[in-house]
């Protein structure tokens, strides 16, 4: 018996109707008994794919159709040659994620929601993101309403729209389906609603192939190159590797060496820009990371970063590249909550080490932790310059009917007033940048990319000593409140490194510089020369000896 309904699943991909394949076609993905068989026959209504694997059964690329409301669909299930164990090879995935990407029109993820993530969703999931096509996350076995908010939990992967489902109760099936028509390529029998996101979100934008090839020849965008193979292999060995060593506690604290000061003109050199995420746990790293490298009209490509288990991505955009460092790090989570938050402050002082700028993540419904300003405070002595991003914005600003945010029922806050807290809790960043985003939704994270290469440029930008000297006649020194014993002779002053901006004063007296003359002078220049983004650096140089 189990033959012939073999035979017949292979028939019906045989005797699929010729017209079928001009249909739209939406690929079902995920590791095996997920459900993702029980999903499709629940869709196409018949039995054409086998629930329930046998080891060895082949059931390569199960194609039926599904009608919603009026519109036709071809869809089909990619689980194909499944190995005897529950392991989803490097190879399965990539071929699933292949067949997605290069047919379908519109990918549904499925994952089971009551067992853990594991290693091979998270790259399934991550191949899937960053193809440029619209990708619905199921999360599956969601049999009752008292399971539905374990399915927040996989909003980890980076899937803007997540949908808790149970394919073998029929449960919120109709939710996912009306997204997932929603972003198929056809005219819409039914009005579309207004949604005034939809446009704008990069996982819906529709490429076709004409598109691609038609952004190319303008620049405008290239296709992600295909990974081979071996590349995911790799990847998720790194990624696994990575598991393995979250946990382990560094025996030495991490020393972040100060940046090798350039000697260069380098402002119109620069092509590459090396990005630290950094926070502390749960602030939204991964999720900024997935929104930033994921789902970009851009290239990434894993490159290795300078540690052995370190994997960078960069991101092409505009003829600048983003180089985000040590990505495999940034998804690194500690088990307990303590271990998370030491986890945290490693990696940052190990990412700021290898990057020119830094993104201090600070959570929007918290505010600014002490956790927080100790990480800031890191960014700042490094010497990399340093954008502040409050992320997680939506929760601040969605409100409901009665004018209350919806996540806690307080009103809403002014950003200015909400900036200025910020701006307190973390004074000596007083020269970084702050955006506020939604790595979740998407929002803000255009600006992102902008501002990082604004303060990569600026924290290369050298000035003249003539004009450094022209500067320093205007400085009303009598401003600056420093004790009489403390003040200090400037006779001349020169930008001696750029990255970060570095200035050698030549003065009468061997004195270290007291902290608020140092403001001070960092903010007359700061008014005259922007350096946007960047630390300064002062060294002093004594004509006499006291
Ligand atoms: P596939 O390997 O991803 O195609 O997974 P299958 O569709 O073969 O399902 C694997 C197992 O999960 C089967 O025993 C299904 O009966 C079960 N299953 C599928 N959907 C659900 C669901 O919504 N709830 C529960 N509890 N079990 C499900
Ligand atoms: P990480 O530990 O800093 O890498 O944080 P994650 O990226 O894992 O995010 C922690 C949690 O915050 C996850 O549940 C995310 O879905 C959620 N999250 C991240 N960014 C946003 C956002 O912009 N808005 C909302 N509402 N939630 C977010």
């Amino acid at each position: 018996w189990r033959d012939v309904e073999f035979l017949a699943a292979q028939l019906s991909v045989e005797t699929e109707r010729p017209e079928a394949r001009d249909l739209p076609l939406i690929a079902v993905c995920g590791r095996p008994n997920v459900g993702k068989s029980t999903l499709f026959n629940r869709l196409t209504g018949s039995r054409r794919s086998i629930v329930g694997d046998e080891p060895g059964i082949t059931r390569d690329r199960i194609y039926g159709e599904v009608e919603w409301f009026g519109r036709d669909a071809r869809i089909v299930d990619t689980g194909g040659v499944i190995p005897d164990d529950e392991a989803l090879i490097p190879s399965e995935i990539f071929r699933q994620a292949q067949v997605a990407l290069e047919e379908a029109d519109s990918i549904i993820m499925v994952v089971d929601g009551r067992t853990e993530l594991a290693s091979p969703d998270l790259e399934l999931a991550r191949l899937l993101l960053r193809g440029g096509k619209p990708v619905f996350l199921a999360v599956n076995k969601m049999d009752t309403d008292a399971l539905l908010p374990q399915a927040e939990n996989f909003r980890r992967l980076g899937f803007r729209n997540v949908f808790p489902i149970s394919a073998e109760h029929n449960g919120g099936i109709g939710d996912l389906m009306d997204e997932v028509f929603e972003s198929l390529p056809e005219p819409k029998t039914h009005e579309e609603e207004a949604d005034p996101d939809f446009e704008e979100t990069p996982t819906e934008v529709m490429m076709t192939e004409e598109d691609e090839e038609e952004e190319d020849s303008d620049g405008a965008w290239i296709a992600p190159p295909p990974l081979t193979e071996d590349q995911v292999r790799d990847r998720i060995e790194a990624e696994q590797q990575a598991a393995r060593e979250a946990y382990v506690e560094p025996e030495a604290p991490v020393e972040v060496k100060r940046p090798r000061l350039l000697r260069s003109h380098g402002e119109h050199e620069l092509k590459e820009t090396k990005v630290a995420i950094i926070g502390r746990p749960n602030v939204g790293k991964s999720t900024l990371l997935n929104a930033l490298t994921g789902t970009d009209r851009a290239i990434v490509s894993p490159i290795a970063g300078t540690t052995r288990d370190a994997v960078d991505e960069v991101v092409e955009r505009g003829g600048h590249s983003f180089r985000f460092v040590d990505t495999a790090g940034i998804r690194r989570k500690g088990k307990t909550k303590l271990m998370a938050e030491k986890l945290s402050v490693i990696m940052a002082r190990k990412h700021l080490e290898a990057a020119d700028v830094s993104l201090l993540i600070i959570d929007a419904t918290e505010g600014v932790a002490a956790l927080d300003a100790n990480i800031g405070g890191y960014a700042h002595e490094s010497g990399r310059s340093v954008i502040i991003v409050v992320n997680k914005w939506d929760l601040m600003t969605k409100v409901g009917k009665d004018g209350m945010r919806l996540w806690d029922g307080k009103p809403p806050v002014d950003p200015k007033i909400y900036e200025q807290d910020v701006r307190d809790a973390l004074k000596y960043l007083d020269y970084a940048p702050l955006l506020f985003i939604s790595a979740l939704d998407g929002k803000g994270v255009d600006q992102v990319f902008k501002k990082v290469e604004l303060v990569s440029r600026e924290r290369r930008k050298r000035v003249t000593t003539g004009q450094m000297n022209k500067f320093l006649e205007k400085v009303d020194f009598q401003k600056a409140s420093v004790p009489m014993n403390r003040r200090v002779r400037i006779y001349y002053m020169t930008q001696a490194a750029v990255a970060p901006p570095t200035f050698i004063l030549f003065t009468d007296k061997d004195v270290k510089m007291h902290f608020s003359f140092e403001r001070f002078l960092a903010n007359q220049i700061r008014d005259h020369f922007g350096f946007i983004g960047s630390p300064i650096w002062f060294k002093i140089k004594a004509r006499n000896k006291k």
